[in-house]
C-alpha cells in the first residue's frame, strides 16, 4: 500500500525559516500554522516525526555542468546570475539568465516573490536543481528550486516528506531531523524474537531511520523505491509487529469483558426448536458448524466477536435467527443491524415472518427500527425495546442512537459488516457496555475477505465460513453483452418466459441521485412494456409507498409477474427461486462485489439460470480496460471469494475494510500483497512478545500507534 498522507504540494521554499515545533504540551490555539499542519498529520511526539518517512528522494549532493546536461534530466547546477528581469509577456513573469562557466541557461518563473528576485540578483552565485529543457533559445529551466550557493553540499540524499500545503518541505525536514535527536529509538523487539528475523538481513530500528531519512547518495534508489531495502524491511516488520500486538491485546482485553452467558435450550418447546422446525428445509452442514461455533460462544461468559463470512445464498440469515433465537429462549433481547432501509425492510419480512407466529404466544415480538420510522410507531418501538418486549430488533444504525434503550441486550447481530464504520461498531459497544457486561457481537459478511486481510486486519476476530451452498443450486451462467445489444437480450427474456420462468432486470445506480435512477428505470419499465405487450412487467424503486412496494414484490414474488425491473432496492434478500435471468444495465458501474450479490438472487432453484452484463460504452464506443478486466472477472467465476480476490488486485484493500482503514491509516508502510513473510513472522512474534516482554510490546504498541491503538480495535 502507497503511503497514505497526502502528497507534498509545496515546493520547498528557501524563505520558510519558521522554527520547527514539536511541543506537544501546548495547547492548540498557540500553535503556528506549520505546527498546526503537522498535528493535523497526526505529527505530535517527536517519535510520531522520526517515523515520517520519505515519499522519495532528491538528489542534491552533485552537481552537473550545463554542457552535460541533456534535455529532460533532472538536474542540479551551480551558476552566476549574469541578468534577471521581471518580463511581461502575455504575463509577468521572473526571467533570469545564469552561466556557469561550460554553458547558460535561462530560469522562467512564472510566479514569484520579491525574495526570489532578490536572490536572483545580477552577480550573485546560485544552485537551480530543475528539468532542463532545450530549444531554440538554448537551455531553459522552468520553476527550478534555487539556494544561495554558499552553503556547503549536502553529503545525503535529500527527503521528500508526505506534507501538506501548509506544512513547507523545509519546515518539516528541520522538525524531523530534530526528532530524530529526541525521540527514543532503543529497541523495542528484543534481540531473541528478533533473531530469527535475520533471513530478512534487517539491522536495528536507529540506523535504519537515519538510514531512510538520509540515504547516501550511492544508495542503489531503486530499493527504497520499491521498498526492499533492509532498511525498509525492518520498517515494515516493526509496523506490522505493533498491529498484530495491538489486535491480540484487543482479543486478550475483550476476555476480560463479561457477556451475559446464554446457554443453550434444548427443550423442544424452546424458540429455537420451534423455528429449526418450521424451516421449509434442514441446515446445511455448514449451516450446522457454524451454528454451533456461535452457540459455544454465545454460552461462555466472555463478548463473542465473530465474522461469519459465506458467499451469496449461502443461508446466513437463517444462521443469525437462529442464534437470535438461543438469545431470546435465554431471556434477552438481540439486535440485527444492516447498512440501508432497504434491507432492513427485506430482512424484516423474512425474519417477522419467521419468527412472529413462534413468539406472539411468548407474549413477545419482532421491533423494526429505522430513521424512516417516526412519530407514534417510533414511541411504540421505542416502548417495545425498553420494556423488553421486542425479542429481536432489526434496523439501520437508528438502533444504535442514544436515545434507543434495550432492555436486556445479548447479542448483536451485523450483517454486510463491511458497509459499517468504525464509529458505529465503536457506538454499538459502547451502547452494550452500560450494564458493566458488552453483549455478544456477530458480524456476517458476503464479501469474503482474503487470506492476507484476514490475518492482518481481522486478526482479533475468530471467523466462521459457509462453505457450502443449499443443495439443488444450478452454476449460473454469466455473460458480457455490449448495450447496443439489448434486443438480443429482450429475445432471450422472451424465451425464459415461455418456459414459465421469470426475470429481474436491475438498473445503475447513477451518480448517487435517486432521482435520476427513477427516471432510467422508469424508461426501461416502459421499453420492456412495450416490447412484451401481453407479459406483466413490474417496477420497483425505493420511492414508492411501502404498501405498493409489498404489491409488487408479492405478485413477482408468487409468480404472476414475469419481469421485474429495479433499482438496487433488490440487492439482497429478494428470494425467488424461480427467477432464472438477471439482467444487469450498466453493469460497469457496479462494484464486483454488488454485482455477485445481485447475479446471486437467480440460481437459486433447479433452473439453469444466467447473468447478462450489459455494459455502456460511453462516447468513446469502448470499455476501458479496467472495466473490462472487472466484469471478465464475473464472466470468469460464481466463487465470492475468487471474486474479492480480483477486486483486491483491481482495487486495493478500500473495498473490503470500508471505513475501518479511513481515520486510521493502518499500515504505512508494509503491503499485504508483497510482506507476507513479514506478515507471517509478525504473527508468530506478537503472541511471545506480549507472553515473555509484556512492557516492551506496550512500548511497541505506543511507539508505532499512539492512540490509534483504540481505534483499531472497534
Ligand atoms: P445470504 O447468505 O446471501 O444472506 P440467505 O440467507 O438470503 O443468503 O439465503 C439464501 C436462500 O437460501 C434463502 O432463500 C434461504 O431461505 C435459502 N436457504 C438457506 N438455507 C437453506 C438450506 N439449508 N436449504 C435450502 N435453502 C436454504
Ligand atoms: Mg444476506
Amino acid at each position: 500500500m502507497p503511503a497514505q498522507a497526502p502528497t507534498s504540494a509545496t515546493r520547498p521554499q528557501a524563505n520558510a525559516v519558521a522554527k520547527p515545533g514539536g511541543h506537544s504540551g501546548l495547547a492548540a490555539n498557540a500553535l503556528s500554522g506549520p505546527q498546526k499542519a503537522m498535528h493535523k498529520l497526526g505529527l505530535r511526539r517527536p517519535i510520531d516525526l522520526a517515523l515520517h518517512l520519505p515519499l522519495r528522494y532528491e538528489d542534491e549532493t552533485r552537481i552537473t555542468r550545463l554542457c552535460d546536461a541533456a534535455e529532460g534530466d533532472m538536474v542540479q547546477i551551480e551558476a552566476t546570475v549574469t541578468h534577471c528581469e521581471v518580463q511581461i509577456r502575455g504575463r509577468r513573469q521572473l526571467v533570469a539568465t545564469v552561466d556557469d562557466g561550460t554553458d547558460t541557461c535561462t530560469l522562467r518563473f512564472l510566479n514569484f516573490y520579491p525574495s526570489q528576485q532578490k536572490a536572483l540578483a545580477a552577480g550573485n552565485r546560485v544552485r537551480a536543481r530543475g528539468e532542463v529543457r532545450g530549444g531554440f533559445a538554448g537551455l531553459t529551466m522552468v520553476h527550478p528550486v534555487c539556494k544561495s550557493a554558499e552553503s556547503a553540499l549536502p553529503e545525503a540524499l535529500t527527503p521528500v516528506y508526505p506534507s501538506s500545503a501548509a506544512l513547507p518541505q523545509a519546515y518539516l525536514r528541520r522538525a524531523i531531523q530534530s526528532s530524530l535527536g529526541r525521540a527514543d529509538l532503543s529497541e523495542s523487539i528484543p534481540p531473541e524474537i528478533l533473531n530469527e528475523t535475520s533471513h530478512f538481513g534487517i539491522s536495528n530500528l536507529h540506523s535504519s531511520l537515519l538510514f531512510l531519512h538520509y540515504p547516501a547518495p550511492n544508495v542503489t534508489l531503486a530499493t527504497l523505491e520499491d521498498r526492499s531495502h533492509p532498511a525498509w524491511q525492518r520498517l515494515k516488520l516493526e509496523e506490522l509487529l505493533a498491529q498484530q500486538i495491538s489486535q491480540l491485546q484487543a482479543r486478550q482485553e475483550r476476555a476480560v469483558l463479561q457477556a451475559p452467558a446464554l446457554s443453550a435450550s434444548q427443550a423442544p418447546d424452546s424458540l429455537y426448536a420451534q423455528l429449526l422446525a418450521s424451516l421449509p428445509f434442514g441446515l446445511t452442514n455448514a449451516q450446522t458448524r457454524v451454528g454451533e461455533e456461535i452457540a459455544q460462544d454465545l454460552g461462555r461468559p466472555v463478548p463473542m466477536h465473530r465474522l461469519l463470512q459465506g458467499d451469496v445464498g449461502a443461508g446466513k440469515t437463517v444462521v443469525a435467527a437462529l442464534a437470535a433465537a438461543r438469545c431470546i429462549d435465554a431471556g434477552w433481547q438481540c439486535a440485527l443491524m444492516v447498512p440501508t432501509e432497504i434491507l432492513a425492510g427485506q430482512h424484516f419480512t423474512k425474519l417477522a415472518a419467521w419468527l412472529e407466529p413462534l413468539l406472539a404466544p411468548r407474549g413477545l415480538r419482532v421491533a423494526w427500527l429505522t430513521s424512516n420510522v417516526k412519530g407514534k410507531a417510533r414511541r411504540e418501538m421505542l416502548a417495545a425495546i425498553a420494556s423488553g418486549e421486542a425479542g429481536l430488533v432489526i434496523g439501520t444504525h437508528a438502533v444504535i442512537q442514544d436515545k434507543v434503550q434495550f432492555k436486556r441486550l445479548a447479542l448483536a447481530i451485523i450483517d454486510e459488516q463491511h458497509r459499517f464504520g468504525v464509529a458505529q461498531r465503536l457506538a454499538l459497544r459502547e451502547k452494550m457496555d452500560s450494564a458493566g457486561s458488552e453483549p455478544h457481537l456477530l458480524m456476517m459478511t458476503a464479501t469474503p475477505i482474503p487470506r492476507t486481510l484476514a490475518m492482518s486486519y481481522y486478526a482479533d476476530l475468530d471467523v466462521s465460513t459457509l462453505d457450502e451452498l443449499p443443495p439443488g443450486r444450478t452454476p449460473i451462467v454469466t455473460k458480457l453483452i455490449a448495450d447496443g445489444r439489448r434486443d438480443e437480450v429482450v429475445q432471450r427474456i422472451r424465451q425464459q418466459i415461455d418456459q414459465g420462468r421469470q426475470v429481474y432486470w436491475v438498473c445503475p445506480l447513477i451518480e448517487e441521485s435517486e432521482a435520476l435512477d427513477l427516471v432510467n428505470a422508469t424508461a426501461t419499465h416502459q421499453a420492456l412494456s412495450d416490447a412484451l405487450p401481453d407479459q406483466m412487467i413490474g417496477l420497483l424503486h425505493s420511492r414508492l409507498p411501502v404498501p405498493e412496494k409489498t404489491a409488487v414484490m408479492s405478485l413477482f414474488t408468487q409468480g404472476q409477474m414475469q419481469v421485474l425491473v429495479s433499482t438496487t432496492v433488490i440487492e439482497v434478500g429478494v428470494d425467488v427461486p424461480n427467477a432464472s435471468l438477471m439482467v444487469i444495465e450498466h453493469a460497469e458501474r457496479f462494484g464486483l462485489s454488488q454485482l455477485h450479490q445481485l447475479r446471486g438472487r437467480v440460481g437459486r432453484g433447479a433452473a439453469a439460470s444466467a447473468c447478462v452484463l450489459l455494459y455502456g460504452t460511453g462516447e468513446s464506443g469502448r470499455l476501458s480496460d479496467t472495466a473490462k478486466a472487472r466484469l471478465k472477472a464475473m464472466a470468469d467465476t460464481n466463487d465470492g471469494f475468487e471474486i474479492a480476490r480480483r477486486d483486491l488486485d483491481i482495487r486495493g484493500p478500500g473495498e473490503f475494510l470500508g471505513s475501518r482503514q479511513s481515520g486510521a491509516a493502518l499500515l504505512r508502510f508494509a503491503d499485504l500483497e508483497t510482506d507476507t513473510a513479514l506478515l507471517e513472522w509478525a504473527r508468530q512474534a506478537a503472541p511471545r512478545m506480549l507472553r515473555d516482554y509484556p512492557e516492551l510490546a506496550q512500548r511497541h504498541v505506543e511507539r508505532w500507534l499512539g492512540t490509534k491503538a483504540e481505534f483499531l480495535k472497534a
